[in-house]
């Protein structure tokens, strides 16, 4: 199986190769500028240090950037699991959206495609894990809300790529904005320990982003920063799956 693909080279990575071994996670992000063409340039410009491996424009259309066996600078300073600094260990897909700081917009249907076409391709090649598909805001929340909450993860699931609940969905409506106590709050905090993220030294605010990065990825429809029993029961499941 092979991807269909366009060149645009970024200059933007390091220049050593890496094993095809350390290669463990995806990471989706979208572009977050005003257009497309704005991102691609960005993304290929050597004065902005950041690139992607792919990037999928809004016609579907997908991108090389960096090939797979470098690290491309996509992740920034990053956690997830026992690993940190994620660009070594990851390949990084960027979606163009403008984002929550313009008009952020639903992802197109060509666009998911060839997400769907793409994961799948790099999931076999490099034996991806499907708890190690994850988003930006999951490995980076206290500064990212990428790929967010219009990023079709519960239909990605139905396709084997990333985590899902599926939990009842009048069941879950029917726990949204109930309160849950103190002690069920730490569990919950542990609950996202196991998926993966890092819930060391959470102060106020920090716990306010943690939470509504949780809410992006698994609980879309109400991303408040409040841990209701809707998402509790959710942690919980994932926490099951997640290994
Ligand atoms: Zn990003």
């Amino acid at each position: 199986m092979s991807i269909k693909t366009s060149l645009n080279y970024s200059p933007n990575f390091s220049t050593s190769t890496r094993n095809k071994k350390k290669i463990k996670y995806i990471v989706y992000h979208y572009t977050g500028m005003r257009s497309e063409n704005k991102a691609i340039k960005r993304l290929t410009d050597v004065s902005s240090n950041v690139s992607c491996h792919y990037f999928i424009k809004r016609n579907g259309q997908i991108i090389l950037m960096v090939p797979e066996l470098y690290e491309a600078w996509h992740a920034g300073k990053s956690n997830w699991k026992k690993d940190s600094s994620l660009n070594k260990s990851s390949i990084g897909i960027e979606i163009s959206n403008k984002g929550h700081e313009f008009r952020y917009e639903n992802f197109s249907k060509n666009q998911i495609t060839s997400l769907i076409k793409l994961s799948k391709y790099l999931i076999k090649k490099y034996r991806i894990k499907v708890s190690n598909i994850l988003g930006h805001s999951d490995i980076a929340f206290e500064r990212k809300k990428d790929p967010g909450e219009k990023f079709p993860w519960s239909h990605l699931a139905t396709k084997k790529i990333g985590i899902w609940h599926n939990i009842n969905e009048q069941k879950l409506k029917k726990l949204r904005r109930k309160r849950i106590s103190n002690i069920k709050m730490n569990n919950f905090i542990k609950c996202m320990s196991k998926i993966g993220y890092l819930t060391k030294n959470l102060k106020n605010n920090k716990k306010i982003k943690l939470f509504k990065s949780f809410q992006r990825r698994f609980r879309q429809k109400l991303i408040n920063g409040k841990i209701d029993k809707e998402c509790l029961i959710i942690a919980e499941k994932l926490s099951k799956l997640s290994k």
